[in-house]
């Protein structure tokens, strides 16, 4: 290997003497034709000790160091991954009204939005609208997208990624990946790994299994790496199995570069180092935050408190390391190399992002629009109450403290600030005003925003208030939920039940309204138990960005018809979630003792009724499945197997219908879930229209992850596939042998 290296340096200095004495005058780095690897190995060897170590902790709060000799530009950071947020400091900073450096972008939806739409054009639409708008500020990376497994509904950051399941979070990430790189801008798959819970997340082991991790935990970050080829990877701030991740091997090591090839860096998460050689040697490449943001930020006594390290790889600590031998000239080069390559790779070198584009565009508005539409699950439709019917319904009430305000995101990093956002009642007075008259009560104030709502007394007058405005409506629609305050980065949800007083509301309404709509507006699962038998429609608006309120009415008014699926499972209580009880850990240790059985997997296996399973969302038509073929129906090992059914949209209005395929191994010599999704598609069918779908099963739908013989492997016998509508509606069943 270094024989290698020491080769490559020596031709790569040959070349250079001979481009420059070419007559070009242009030093091969330059050079825009020359390969990648040539122009990093050329510039490497014109960089002293000192300007390599210089480029492995941060200049500032979010970006890196440039070296003004040499031309290399500084790597400017935005973070996301639903937009971009102001880069000027915390969230808890820019996020604040009084915040100086205001930036206003595109608030999308959030990343479960996004998921139960099971749509890969859009996501790629989306990251592609995201790098555009990176440029545009005159950024050059977007710490997104986030793609940590919903191991708990409790999970602060949940509304972030793309729910339970490996395989729909790894084809979202690949997707949003190759929008925002196609744009010459630097995606950044976050938080590797195992980040899962906010509560001590920087001083919590996380303690889980290898196949856990293979089967679960890693599949988004691999395909990131071998499918979208990601350029950037943001380590978590927890320990894995040990080790902070900042500092482990394993992850850094082990599994990205030796087992993924990634040629791309690693940047820490903000505050996430402790040591010097242990994290460089490990596989770290660039430590954020850096220069004096960080010095100011790291003696507050809060980041004191919460844990966080920094300032661990400055010239300063790195050089002595160097020297003591602890640290090798080698290693520092393939740090370097791994940042030179990106700023290479992706164009930033040669074409440098000059702030010039647009912000907000209509096309980005439409995109926004689109996207919150698509999510939008329909969980319950009684009657077909809706879409609500104009010869019927002449009068709504809108009811509810996430009503009248429009919460486009949960709190921390991600919340993006747009330059405008709707509000349901804003979206249902815009579309609805036309055919019936709309009223509003605030019904409940939201909990801990209002002290004077929030008294037992203060609560009954504004429920009295909601209950007398929806006994004289024709329908009432009530939205519930959360808010950036009380689902975000930094901490864990405290309940899974709505917050105070949102239960009682919803009971009292819908007694006095039999034309009861509950909207649900928050990043996840919420308990619904107190109600849900006697409301008889249920829409989940999830935290729809800031077009959320126009998508929600379209769909209440049926100008759009529901097609998002839950991209994770919801549960009637917290008790029946697969890490109760083990979560969220003691002595700053948390078990993963559930290990592969996460979300539906584990419903299905301890057979626990969910409230609403994993890829179930209703419509307003109906879709009928037919023809199911399954070729061969014995196949050699690393053969595909080809599976073929039509769908029929045989009601009267159009529609999209998500396909879901999973697969089952009944013959394997380890425990197997009941069924694993391996395949989806999002089809649009006009009413009495039929498609016919055609997947290819490969290797790796069969495969499970071999501790044995730490490999993918697959066993003979016979595989189940299962399509559904939903992970518990199956509606067609085949199976093939893999012969031995
Ligand atoms: C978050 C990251 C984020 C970073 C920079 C951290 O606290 O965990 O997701 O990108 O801050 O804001």
């Amino acid at each position: 290997m270094r024989h290698f290296r020491c080769l490559l340096i020596l031709f790569a200095a040959v070349l250079s003497v001979a481009q420059d004495q070419s007559g070009s005058g242009i030093p091969p780095y330059k050079n825009p034709s020359l390969p990648v690897e040539q122009r990093v190995q050329d510039l490497l060897g014109r960089m002293t000790l000192q300007e390599k170590v210089a480029m492995l902790s941060g200049a500032d709060w979010m970006q890196t160091v440039p070296n003004e000799r040499l031309g290399i530009p500084s790597i400017k950071m935005a973070d996301g991954p639903l937009g971009i947020r102001s880069w000027a400091g915390p969230s808890s900073e820019t996020n604040a009204q009084s915040a100086e450096m205001k930036v206003n972008t595109t608030a999308f939806p959030a990343g479960v939005a996004m998921a139960a739409t099971w749509d890969t054009d859009l996501l790629q639409s989306e990251g592609q609208a995201i790098g555009q708008e990176v440029k545009a500020v005159g950024r050059d990376m977007i710490l997104g997208p986030t793609v940590n497994i919903n191991r708990t509904p409790l999970w602060g950051r949940n509304f972030e990624g793309y729910g339970e399941d490996p395989y729909l979070t790894s084809r979202l990430a690949v997707a949003y990946i190759k929008g925002v790189q196609g744009e010459g801008v630097i995606a950044t798959v976050k938080h590797f790994a195992a980040n899962n819970q906010e509560f001590e997340r920087h001083r919590i082991n996380a303690i889980v299994d290898e196949r856990a991790l293979q089967e679960i935990y890693f599949p988004a970050f691999k395909a990131a790496v071998q499918e979208a080829g990601v350029w950037s990877v943001m380590s978590a701030y927890n320990k894995l199995n040990g080790a902070y991740c900042a500092q482990n091997s394993f992850l850094l090591k082990d599994a990205l570069r030796k087992q993924w090839s990634f040629k791309g860096f690693v940047v820490s998460d903000w505050g996430s180092t402790y040591s010097t050689a242990d994290t460089v040697n490990a596989g770290m490449d660039i430590e954020m935050p850096g220069g004096e943001p960080m010095k100011d930020w790291l003696k507050k006594p809060k980041t004191q408190a919460a844990g966080n390290g920094a300032g661990w790889l400055v010239p300063e600590k790195v050089l002595p390391e160097i020297s003591s031998g602890k640290i090798s000239p080698a290693t520092i080069d393939d740090n370097v190399a791994s940042i030179l390559r990106v700023i290479f790779a992706s164009g930033q070198f040669d074409k440098p992002h000059t702030q010039t584009g647009e912000i907000d565009t209509p096309e980005q508005r439409t995109l926004a629009r689109k996207a919150a539409t698509e999510s939008i699950v329909l969980l319950k439709n009684t009657g077909d109450l809706l879409p609500l019917n104009p010869s019927k319904i002449h009068s709504v009430v809108v009811i509810g403290p996430n009503a009248g305000v429009a919460r486009t995101g949960g709190g921390g990093s991600s919340l993006v600030i747009p330059k405008y956002s709707i509000a349901p009642l804003k979206g249902i007075q815009d579309r609805g005003g036309q055919s019936v008259q709309v009223s509003y009560a605030l019904g409940v104030s939201m909990e801990g925003e209002d002290a004077s709502k929030d008294t037992p007394a203060a609560q009954e007058q504004l429920r009295n208030e909601a209950v007398s405005a929806a006994a004289k409506a024709d329908a009432a629609i009530i939205v519930v939920g959360r808010s950036p305050a009380l689902e975000s980065e930094d901490f864990d949800i405290k309940s899974l039940d709505l917050p105070a007083g949102q239960d009682d509301l919803i009971e009292a309404v819908s007694k006095v309204n039999k034309n009861t709509v509950v909207v649900i507006n928050a990043g996840g699962p919420v308990v619904m138990t107190r109600w849900i038998a006697q409301v008889p429609a249920v829409l989940d608006l999830w935290y729809g960005g800031q077009e959320g309120g126009n998508a929600i009415a379209d769909v209440l008014f049926g100008d759009a018809n529901p097609s998002g699926k839950l991209p994770v499972s919801f549960v009637k209580q917290w008790k029946d979630s697969p890490a109760y009880g083990h979560y969220p850990g003691e002595n700053l240790q948390v078990e993963y003792a559930e290990g592969i059985y996460v979300g539906y997997r584990y419903f299905d296996k301890q057979k626990v009724e969910p409230l609403f399973p994993f890829g179930y969302g209703l419509s307003y038509t109906k879709f009928d499945y037919s023809g199911l073929k399954v070729s061969p129906n014995q196949v050699a090992p690393g053969k595909p197997v080809e599976v073929s059914f039509s769908v029929r949209n045989s009601g009267s209005r159009a529609g999209a219908e998500v396909v879901e395929l999973y697969v089952h191994d009944g013959h394997s010599s380890v425990d197997r879930p009941i069924k694993e999704l391996k395949g989806f598609r999002r089809i649009n069918l006009a009413p009495g229209e039929m498609k016919d779908l055609h997947f290819t099963l490969d290797r790796s739908a069969m495969a499970f992850y071999s501790t044995a013989k730490k490999d993918w492997v697959t066993e003979p016998g016979q595989f189940d596939v299962l399509v559904g509508t939903s992970s518990r509606d199956i509606r067609l069943k085949g199976s093939f042998k893999l012969e031995r």
